[in-house]
């Protein structure tokens, strides 16, 4: 059984924290998700909503039943029953349909009707603001932040500071507001990340019920990728992003009717773009992104087959990526497989972009490494 106390609030460090006491087969801990204290008010104290969707992942893997002290909304309860645990149980061993007891809501909880969206500066992050301005339904209010467990390191923290501080020049740039979410998820939720995201990003909205109507958060697939890799909790998102909504807090998701590229086409006639796109999995937005990893060698060469890659100068080394060119779309060919690669792949044979020779003998090079390691992997695994 996987207790959760009663939230309160808990003032430190300049925060607030919206803190619960968690306990599994009698031994406990406590997890908090904490905004500056100015924000306060926008806590969703006495719900037990956020701490049920991070929790989620852990009660399913170890069958644990989940009872909460605090009312949990009954919206949501329903749709984790029915429909997302009824569905993750349906594909693979990882996860089972556990209970999940305690009182129930159906009173929406007192928000300030905003809408949000997370800020992180990549293709995805920035289509959802570009497509959420004034004359949109849902016109965006607010940017956020969630330390949720994607800062990694010893300096994660330093790390999510730096994100903030991006977000708020952009905001600022945009007219936009900015709402940050610390959370103890990375110390006290030992899991692989790219298993819960999602969960986690939607946990730290629920808690922001005072604050948000409307949430968007931005897909990483479009909807004809949709599938279950329960490794990967954006691939089902369509679903579970579905199943997350209260009676006051609506959640979408966004940019799943287009692919990737068609994403980079649209920003690249968008000024704004042109200094913050981030899709760097190096430093932080409203920097240089370092135009080698995985994520710059995808999205520079999408780029590239658009011919678009000249306005982004201000974020991409254009002549470093020129120089590099065959090593850049090597890495691309070496990931055939990928949909998000066979798309920029796709995309340069219907632009007639030439692949030069040298990127093959980079794409086995790329092969045999990549082999190499998942080899390494396998063996420490
Ligand atoms: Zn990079």
């Amino acid at each position: 059984m996987l207790n959760i106390g009663k939230a309160r609030i808990e003032r430190v460090y300049g925060q607030s924290r919206l803190c619960a006491d968690v306990t599994l087969n009698g031994h406990g801990t406590t997890l908090w998700l904490g905004v500056p204290a100015a924000q306060e008010a926008y806590l969703s104290v006495g719900r037990a909503d956020p701490f049920v969707m991070a929790l989620l992942p852990a009660a399913m893997r170890g069958g644990h039943t989940l009872v909460c002290e605090d009312p949990m909304s009954q919206r949501l309860r329903h749709q984790l029953r029915d429909d997302l645990m009824s569905a993750l149980s349906s594909v693979g061993t990882v996860y089972r349909p556990v209970p999940v007891r305690g009182p129930l809501t159906e009173s929406p909880c007192p928000s300030r009707g905003a809408v949000g969206t997370g800020f992180s500066g990549g293709a995805d992050s920035l289509y959802t603001v570009y497509r959420h301005g004034a004359d949109s339904e849902y016109p965006l209010t607010h940017l956020a932040v969630f330390n949720s467990g994607v800062f990694e390191g010893e300096s994660y923290r330093e790390n999510f500071r730096r994100a903030c501080g991006a977000a708020e020049q952009f905001a600022r740039e945009r007219g936009l507001e900015t709402v940050f979410v610390d959370t103890n998820f990375y110390e006290a939720l030992p899991e692989r990340f790219l298993d819960v995201y999602s969960f986690r990003n939607l946990a730290c909205a629920l808690a922001l019920q005072g604050l948000f109507a409307v949430y968007l958060l931005s897909s990483g697939h479009d909807i004809a990728n949709f599938h279950f890799d329960l490794h990967n909790s954006a691939s089902y998102d369509p679903l579970t992003v579905s199943c997350a909504s209260t009676e006051g807090l609506t959640f979408y998701l966004s940019g799943m009717e287009v692919k990737r590229w068609q994403k980079l086409e649209a920003l690249s006639d968008w000024e704004p773009s042109w200094k913050w796109l981030h899709p760097c999995i190096y430093g932080g937005a409203g920097g240089l992104n370092c135009g080698h990893c995985k994520k710059c060698a995808r999205d520079a060469t999408t780029l590239y087959a658009l011919g678009t890659l000249d306005r982004y100068a201000a974020v991409f080394d254009t002549a470093e990526y020129r120089k590099h060119m065959a090593a850049r779309m090597g890495f691309v060919l070496a990931n055939r497989g990928n949909h998000l690669y066979d798309e920029t792949l796709a995309l340069m044979t219907a632009r007639d972009v030439p692949i030069p020779p040298a990127a093959y003998v980079y794409e086995k090079q790329f092969r045999r490494a990549m082999e190499e390691l998942s080899t390494s992997q396998r063996k420490d695994g």
